[in-house]
């Protein structure tokens, strides 16, 4: 029940997602449809599923654990992040070090439970943690997330099928529609990996040069779809596709659909 999107979008077979923050012009995001244009963000959508931690159902919280590779990990039905490594090189590389490049992503953490009803904790064991946060072995790209999901769903009798929509009574089919779009199916994600190219250079900070990508910023912008976000590019928002740094925290879009997924924090 797993199946995968990227971006741009290929039609996979295997699981779970997605993407990475790219600096060119030419990616276009293929929002889901239903992500209505009135929202500031996107949900990640994987086999017409929403997807998220925890309990399958929308804006309720989540605890995630995560752990950052310390060898290799084989994630082998996986588009992205099928292998992945320890982040020792690319922090060495970076000239960072690797407790400062831990530290930038638990701040990235930091950002989206500050803002909502998921709650992250950090596990030392790779085997136990939902979020595995690594290295690529075979790089490319700048960073990537792949995300698995149950392929559960909630409340399906409030989804409208093709076949269905015009059971009811006259006129009964928009209101479906509508129904079907206040309530879509959810499903709930089982794990995830964040990767980050060791090839590219990254820094910890802005400082204009938009070819080295700030670790905190796109590690907060991949766990953002390991939680179950999409691209979103008509405002400003850490999960646009596109690197910037006009800003450093979550916006008002990112805050939105963190809280539309897990709640607000307690
Ligand atoms: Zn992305």
């Amino acid at each position: 029940m797993v199946k995968l999107a990227r971006f741009p979008v290929l039609a996979g077979l295997v699981t779970g997602l997605v993407a990475g923050l790219v600096t060119g012009l030419a990616a276009v995001s293929t929002a889901p449809a239903q992500a209505s244009g009135a929202r500031a963000f996107n949900p990640l959508t994987l086999d017409g599923h929403v997807v998220k931690w925890g309990a399958p159902e929308l804006g309720t919280p989540a605890h995630v654990t995560y752990a950052f590779a310390v060898g290799p990990v084989a994630n082998i039905n996986a588009r992205n992040c099928r292998a992945m490594d320890a982040l020792d090189g690319l922090a060495a590389a970076a000239g960072v070090g690797l407790a400062r490049l831990r530290g930038e992503a638990r701040a990235a953490f930091r950002l989206w439970e500050a803002a909502s009803g998921i709650t992250f904790e950090e596990v030392t064991s790779v085997g136990e943690a939902d979020i595995v946060i690594g290295s690529q072995s075979a790089p490319r790209g700048f960073a990537f997330t792949n995300v698995r999901h149950a392929g559960e769903v909630l409340r399906p009798a409030l989804i409208v099928s093709g076949g269905a929509r015009g059971l009811g009574k006259p006129g009964s089919g928009a209101r479906e529609a509508q129904d079907a779009v206040a309530a879509p199916r959810v499903s709930r994600i089982t794990e995830a990996a964040v990767c980050l190219n060791p090839a590219h250079m990254w820094k910890v900070g802005f400082d204009g040069d938009l070819g080295t990508y700030d670790l905190r910023y796109t590690f907060a912008h991949e766990i953002g779809h390991a939680i179950g976000l999409d691209h979103h590019i008509q405002d400003p928002s850490i999960m646009h596709f596109k690197y910037s740094e006009k800003f450093q925290g979550l916006q008002p879009g990112d805050v939105a659909g963190v809280k539309w997924l897990y709640g607000s924090r307690k």
